[in-house]
């Protein structure tokens, strides 16, 4: 049985991507080894067992913190039905979702009639239903030095690349020649950190190639 290490679960608004607006319970699980060093969500990077909590002490957390708890498939299902969540659309995220394998979870998930959608880095292979939607942001060239493995950006239905400055396009160019994306995969650039020269860049380079801008609408509206 596959138990997963969770450091956040609650419903809001996704905010960005091609499900921008759509009410979604996230799960967010812990541990990253990806090594961003504008990751805003540092506190999901280890486990360590001083910090692993129940179930309930995470569902209540109100900051972000590393504290973490186990559970497993059925676990998070029992726990999204018991908090009453009406969302329909889940968000499994990280930390890196990847390194663990989402079969059980994605399938549970769909059993109770639900969608499945997981934000990776790209760094892993993407275990998961075939209907899970797979929404790739590659991070490419950071601190833990892991390359973005060809099977992730073949599975993607949704390549969502941060972007800070013309090398990161260069970047997607790079990774997008790479393999033969199908013609379903959208294509969007997110500006880091709301920056106002990264917008300007995404918006022009978005227009020039029929591309997505996405923006990270939950940062303008102080929501989770
Ligand atoms: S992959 Fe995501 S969670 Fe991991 S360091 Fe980068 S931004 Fe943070």
């Amino acid at each position: 049985m596959t138990l997963y290490k969770i450091n956040e679960m609650f419903e809001t608004i996704q905010g960005e991507g091609v499900f921008t607006g759509v009410p979604a319970v996230f799960v967010r699980l812990q541990q990253c080894p990806v090594g961003c060093a504008w990751c805003d969500t540092k506190q999901t990077w280890d486990a360590t067992p001083q910090d692993e909590t129940t179930f309930d002490v995470i569902i209540q957390k109100a900051q972000d913190n590393p504290q973490w708890c186990q559970a497993s498939a059925d676990d998070i299902i029992q726990r999204y039905q018991q908090e009453g969540y009406t969302a329909r659309h889940i968000v499994i995220t990280g930390g890196e979702p990847c390194i663990y394998d989402l079969h059980a979870l994605t399938h549970a998930f769909e059993a109770i009639g639900c969608r499945c959608q997981i934000e990776t880095s790209g760094t892993f292979e993407v275990k998961a239903s075939v209907d899970t939607w797979v929404t790739v942001s590659p991070k490419v060239a950071m601190k833990g030095k892991l390359p973005i493995i060809d099977s992730a950006l073949l599975r993607a239905n949704e390549i969502k690349h941060p972007v800070a400055t013309a090398k990161d396009i260069d970047n997607l160019d790079a990774l997008v020649s790479r393999v033969d994306i199908a013609n379903s995969t959208e294509i969007a650039l997110q500006p880091i950190s709301q920056k106002g020269r990264a917008t300007e860049l995404c918006i022009e380079t978005c227009i020039k190639r029929n591309w997505r801008l996405s923006i990270q609408t939950h940062k303008y509206l102080s929501i989770a």
